[in-house]
Parts: C-alpha cells; structure tokens; sequence
C-alpha cells in the first residue's frame, strides 16, 4: 500500500516534560484524536492522515511521565505517545487541547496520579521486562525534531546557559504576582541569602545565592509589562544559585530585590517612576512609586499575623478595623484575604514554635490586598473568625487532641478497649522480628531484624514530623509475638497497620532482587500508594503488589500492608540496604506513601 497523496507531514514537536505539554506543528491540517492505552498507561495523540517520514524518536524522563515517542503507528497515521511511570496514570478528561490553528497545536496534560488498584498482581510489568530498575538516568537527551521552518528548542535542563533558555515568555506566572510597591516573586529562600545586582543600560541581573528555583519557573521569562519593567528573567545558573534578569524600560530606576522574612523574593524600584509606568490598579500612598487612587478609602496596615501562645487562635493585628475572608484551597491550605490593606514595612517574621499547629505562614501583597498563606499541620483545621476588635482579628485554630493512650513502657499492657477518637491519624508501624528471631539471614550474615528497625524508626520520625501520631510494635530489639503486634494495633484502634520486612529467596539466587508489597483485606490501596511511591524514588526493582496471607495482615483490624524492601539474599538489593542513604530513602518514600494514603482517604 503506497501513502495517501494527500497526507501531510508532522513537521515538528516538543514534549516539555517538565510542564506537561506537548507542541506539534503539521504542514497539513490536523484532527488529533487523543486515548488512554493501559499496559504501560500512556496516553497516545493519533494524527490521521499524516507521515512522520522517518523512524521512531524515543525520549525518556525521570519522574511520573516516564517516556515519549513518536512514530508512524499505520500508513496514515503517526502516533505521539506519553508514557507514564508504572502505577502512574492520567485523567484524560482534563487533557487539555488549543490550536492557534489546525496546523499548531498544543496539548497540556494533568500531572498524572497514582492509579487506583491499577496493577495489583500484575505478573509482568515493564521493568521486570526489560529488567531496569525504574529510576535511572534518562537514556536520551530530548531531541531536536527534523525539517522544522522553525525549529522548536528541546526542553532545557536547568543548568543551560542563559542564552539558550530564553524561549518561553508569558505573560504571567504563578509565581510572580504583582505588588502595590513591584513584584513579589514566591520562591523559596531565606532573609540571609545574599542577592547582588548590577546594570548594564537596561538590563538589572540579580544573583541569588543558595536559591534552587521552582522547576517550571526556571528558564521561564515573564512580560509583566508593569512599573516599566519589559520582561523578567529566571534561570537556575548552577545547582544553587539563580539569576534574575529584569529588561527595563529606558530611563527606568534602579531596583532592589531583597527577600521577604516570610519568604519570597521582593523586587522594588529604587527611585520614582516616571507617571506613564505607573499601573492602573494602585491605591495607597505609602511610598514614593504609589499613588493613591479616589475611589478608594485608605488602606489600613498589617502590622503582625501570630499564632496565639496556646495554639488556639491565629492572631492578624493591624492598625485600625480589617475584615478578612479565608479560603480553603487545598491539604490543609487556606488564604486569608485582607481587602484594602497594605503590609507594613518591613512586616515581622511570624514566628512559628515546634508543635505549632501551623507549619508554614507566608504573606504578599496583591494589588490592594494582603494575602496570607497558612498552612495547619495534619489535622488541623483553621476555623472562623472568633475574636475582632479595633486592631485584631482572630480565627479559631482546631487542633486534634492527643489520644489518651499510654504506650510509653509496654506496649502491650492492658489498655482501654474505647480510647477516645479523633481527627488525628494513628499508625502502627511493626519493624519484623527482632530479639531472638533474626528474621532472614542473607548475604554477609546480614540479619532482616538490624535492617529494617532503622527504616521503621526513620518512617516513624517522617511521619511525626507530619504531624501524624505513630505507634511502633518494637524500637529496639527485642522479640514480640505476631499476636502481639495485631492485638495492640486492634487494641489502640490504630487506623493503619505497616509491618515492614526484608525479603529473602536462596543463597543462589542473588539475581533476585525488588520490592514486593503485600495486603491481604483492606489494605490494597495503602499497598499500592506506598509500592509507587518507594519504586519512583528509591532506586529498586519491582516485584509488585500481591496479595497474601500473612498474620499480621490476616488479624489486623484496619487497612494493612506488608513491606518487603528488598532481597537481602540479592546481590543488588543487599548492597544497597546496607547503606543508610538508602534505607533513608527508603524511609522517607513508605512515610510519603502513608501520608499519601492519609490524605486521599481524609483519615
Ligand atoms: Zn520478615
């Protein structure tokens, strides 16, 4: 069968990885048809009646989107695939589709999620295929497309020259918001770190020292278009340090960028503007670049935001009468909005002690309103308004009482069948064997009961870091039944259950090596949210989430799950786990899956 005649040719792409999407121009006109294919899950953009003329591109990423290719998929047809990392998958109803015309497109997709209960027992998958742990480096540079007029620059790495990055502006960001006195830009970085600038005609650099840029702001160039400043710059010069480049309007004045002592940056002009730079939406007449516009009152001033000393308030002072209005936006997230208000300056670093029920406070100015970000550790809850007089409002903080249950000195003495029940998790975590059971024996003599205690206690620490309250069967080594361990979970009404172990199959057998993650009743999803996490961050092979009849996963009353973490009788495995980064790591990816868990199922 020769080619349509009339077929046309896919001329360029670039999948941007790092944002999700995906920009193909064809010389013909085009009607993408856009599916999701299970076994890997990836999401495939069919071109009928286009010709690729050459041979597959492959590229492959680190992260949930594993892959992308390109490829003639039948005669008339070239097929653009998105591959997910294994447990991954993507809802394709909020894949979103724009054409500036039916020869351009450009395709974002969602940031995949973890797929529910989408590979238990799968037998194969396609690491232990093509027998490749799933976290290595990419195995090709993104590439360039071939025979483009205009020639799509392939996705840079954050160490690129700056010269090279400045290919994507926009209008605007979600990290550059701007500001009665300039722009705020939120990225990480503290009141210390040195910022130095310089001019050249009209172009101010700023280096930040210690500053590592969100990913999806690095190379970005913004066009804000305001306060006479053209377009603003951002590139990640090396591992941490970041530039800031602001092209300025001729006879603009210097800026000063300082970092706020909340966090985030702070970019002002050093000198008055000239009149026709000024933006439209400024009110207040607190400094020398502002005006103050008729239609509004004055503005009161933020002089403080604190949590109150018994954590059971938030505390806004201000100058006079504010009024605010808190949004939730997401995992325990919330705005308070203070319309016709300004900050003063510069605003008080809220202090925030170890326990606070509040974990992360940060302010901007926007517009003609301040803005608090406030994020509550687990289970907290910001509530309404409860106090307001003349310079003060305050919200109510509601926070999860401790369980009355003492553990501290036998964890299995007699304890209260009804514990009262709150709002904060408990987990059990059940480090295997221990004192005169070892537990396997692998390579070197290594005993699974030394192994794994570190990991259990490491993701004990994560997790009460998070505020999540944990109960460990052992943590130290000594011998406790199997009945034991599921009585005290059941006792203390324990709302999930993680028993971690080593795996082991025969001495002669060191090829054998992964992760393998078990439940038996209830505890599928905990499984599967915990397999994924520790397979895309810690560096092991998949062995994959099954279903088995342990005790502990048999007489646990509350979802469970068995970890293995990797096959001491493995040559791979064994050598890694005998590293302490590793089982950190490791660690670290079963809290995360937990508190992944957690929040998913609004524990
Ligand atoms: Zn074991």
């Amino acid at each position: 069968m020769g080619l349509p005649a009339n077929a046309g040719k896919l001329v360029s792409w670039e999948f941007q990885s790092r944002n999700n999407s995906l920009v193909f121009t064809t010389d013909e006109g085009v009607k993408p048809q856009i599916k999701l294919v299970d076994n890997p899950t990836r999401l495939v953009i069919e071109l009928p009646g286009t010709t690729l003329g050459r041979t597959t591109v492959k590229e492959k990423y680190l992260g949930a989107i594993r892959g992308f290719r390109v490829g003639q998929s039948s005669n008339d047809t070239v097929s653009l695939v998105v591959e997910m990392a294994p447990g991954y998958t993507i809802d394709v109803k909020r894949v979103k589709l724009n054409n500036s015309s039916n020869k351009r497109w450009t395709i974002e997709l969602p940031n995949p999620k973890i797929a529910p209960t989408a590979t238990a027992n799968r037998t194969s998958s396609p690491i232990n295929r093509n027998n490749r742990p799933p976290n290595r480096e990419p195995l090709a540079r993104p590439l360039k497309p071939l025979n483009s007029p205009r020639p799509v620059t392939p996705n840079p790495s954050p160490l690129d020259d700056t010269s090279r990055n400045a290919n994507r502006v926009t209008n605007n960001s979600s990290y550059v918001k701007t500001t009665r006195n300039g722009f705020f830009v939120d990225i990480e970085g503290d009141r210390g770190n040195r910022v130095t600038s310089r001019r050249d005609g009209n172009k101010i650099t700023f280096d930040l020292e210690n500053t590592t840029l969100p990913e999806d702001l690095a190379s970005q160039s913004i066009a804000p278009g305001q306060y006479g400043v053209q377009e603003i710059k951002f590139t990640q010069t090396n591992s941490n340090s970041a530039q800031i480049t602001l092209q300025l309007a001729p006879n603009s004045p210097n800026w000063l960028a300082t970092f706020s002592r909340i966090g985030g940056l702070i970019l002002v002009p050093r000198g008055d503007l000239p009149d026709s730079n000024k933006p439209e939406t400024v009110a207040g007449n607190t400094t020398t670049n502002t005006t103050k516009t008729s239609s509004q009152s004055n503005p009161s001033t933020v002089t403080a935001i604190a949590v109150a000393h018994d954590n059971s308030r938030l505390i806004i002072r201000s100058d006079r009468n504010i009024t605010t209005e808190t949004k939730f936006l997401r995992n325990g997230i919330y705005e308070i909005r203070v319309p016709n208000a300004k900050l003063i300056e510069p605003f008080p670093n809220p202090r925030l002690k170890a326990g606070s029920p509040i974990t992360q406070l940060r302010v901007r100015q926007e517009g003609t309103n301040v803005v608090f970000v406030v994020t509550t550790r687990l289970g907290a809850r910001l509530g309404n308004v409860v106090e307001q007089s003349s310079n003060i409002v305050a919200l109510s903080i509601n926070v999860p009482t401790q369980r009355v249950v003492d553990l501290s000195r036998t964890p299995f003495a007699q304890q209260p069948n009804s514990s009262p029940r709150n709002s904060r998790p408990l987990v059990v975590i059940d480090p295997g064997h221990g004192g005169k059971d070892p537990g396997t024996i692998g390579i070197g003599g290594v005993q699974e009961k030394n192994v794994i205690l570190p990991i259990s206690l490491d993701v004990a620490a994560e997790l009460k870091k998070q505020g999540i309250e944990v109960r460990m069967t052992r943590d130290r080594d000594y011998f406790v039944s199997l009945q034991g361990r599921t009585d005290f979970a059941n006792k203390i009404n324990a709302d999930l259950f993680v028993s971690i172990h080593a795996n082991a199959i025969n001495l002669s057998r060191p090829d054998v090596n992964g992760l393998e993650t078990y439940y038996y009743q209830n505890g599928r999803r905990l499984a599967e949210i915990i397999h994924w996490n520790v397979l895309n961050s810690v560096n092991i092979r998949n062995r994959n989430v099954r279903r088995a009849r342990f005790y502990v996963l048999r007489h646990s009353k509350m979802p469970a799950t068995l970890v293995e973490v990797g096959f001491l009788t493995g040559a791979e495995d064994s050598a890694r786990l005998k590293d302490p980064a590793h089982r950190q790591k490791m660690a670290k990816a079963i809290a995360q899956g937990i508190i992944q868990y957690i929040r998913e199922k609004k524990i």
